[in-house]
């Protein structure tokens, strides 16, 4: 992918980072031939959580002619969710309105933002610092291009879009209201990590979500991101990590504690690095 090192200086529209919303759309406005620059803080493919479309973003991929890349990836095909309790009865499924993906989000970010350049969005890479406002509007930022570089870069636009996701730049400067956890919600944490050899269902129930629920703020989810891989995460309260001695113990005790089916799955599964996120639900308001 082609990283500009230097931008012009104004655009009509300058989005903050190129998760899926800033790269798609920096897509939608570029192939209006509206101008716009699109600035990424980290450098591409970077790890992301959140690999489990929805199916209302089926109809986006496919007017962004992205379906056939999705499928020579081979991200698994998703339906559904298939949801279980401790006990079988406990079981159902929730099919997705237009069936969607599973990806691997390195690559699906990637993807977006390629495509974004391709229809004409240009992209440089910084991590951008400060917004520049003009009485109350912004009307720019300031981004650091590289790590350890002294002196900031400025970029003008028309409009200026805070696409960072939760790192809430727009909140942080003052620009939009605080950051509002929600208590109860704020009060737990995933902790994640991606497996080899985690046992699916057979054909194409194989490819959809699984969540196993245990019991209120402890479950897990299981999605599978490749042919090979399936991403595994338990979500449980901050207290149970404390009480585990970590985020590796925790994911421990949660494959073995969480669901028994789960426990099966994962006998014979290898997994990588063990990550962890809390403080994730959260509302900015006024949004701006
Ligand atoms: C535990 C967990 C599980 C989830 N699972 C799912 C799921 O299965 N399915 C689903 O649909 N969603 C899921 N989500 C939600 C999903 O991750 C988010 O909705 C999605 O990533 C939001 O996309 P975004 O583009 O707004 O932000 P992001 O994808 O976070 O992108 C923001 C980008 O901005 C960049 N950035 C940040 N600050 C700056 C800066 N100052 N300068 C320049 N760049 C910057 C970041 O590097 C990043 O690339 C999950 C979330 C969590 C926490």
């Amino acid at each position: 992918m082609s990283v500009q090192s230097t931008c012009p200086e104004t655009f009509d529209v300058v989005i903050v980072g190129c998760g899926v919303s800033g790269s798609t759309l920096a897509f939608y406005l570029a192939s209006a031939g509206i101008s716009v620059l699109a600035i990424e803080k980290e450098t591409f493919p970077r790890y992301h959580i959140g690999e489990s479309l929805t199916g209302m973003v089926r109809p986006i991929i496919d007017d962004m002619g992205l379906a056939e890349e999705m499928d020579r990836r081979q991200f698994p095909v998703k339906g559904g969710v298939k949801v279980m309790g401790k006990e079988a009865k406990r079981e159902f499924f929730v099919p997705v309105l237009h069936s969607t993906w599973q990806v691997k989000r390195e690559e699906f970010d990637q993807i977006l933002l390629e495509r974004a350049i391709e229809a004409g969005a240009q992209h440089c890479q910084g991590t951008v610092k400060e917004v520049i406002r003009e009485g109350d509007k912004v009307v720019g930022v300031k981004y650091q291009p590289r790590e350890g570089d002294k002196t900031l870069k400025t970029v003008r636009g028309s409009i200026v879009v805070d696409a960072t996701g939760q790192a809430t730049l727009f909140a942080n400067q003052g620009v939009a209201g605080q950051r509002i956890n929600y208590d109860e919600f704020s009060k737990q944490v995933a902790v994640f990590a991606q497996f080899k050899n985690a046992l699916r269902d057979p054909g194409e129930m194989g490819d959809n979500t699984f969540i196993f629920h245990a019991q209120r703020y402890h479950w897990s989810w299981f999605i599978p991101i490749s042919p090979e891989i399936v991403s595994i995460g338990i979500v449980v309260p901050t207290a149970k990590v404390s009480e585990c001695g970590g985020k590796e113990e925790t994911l421990s005790w949660g494959l073995e504690n969480i669901n028994p089916d789960l426990q099966k799955r994962v006998k014979e599964a290898e997994y990588g690095e063990v990550r962890s996120i809390g403080n994730y639900s959260y509302s900015v308001d006024p949004f701006v």
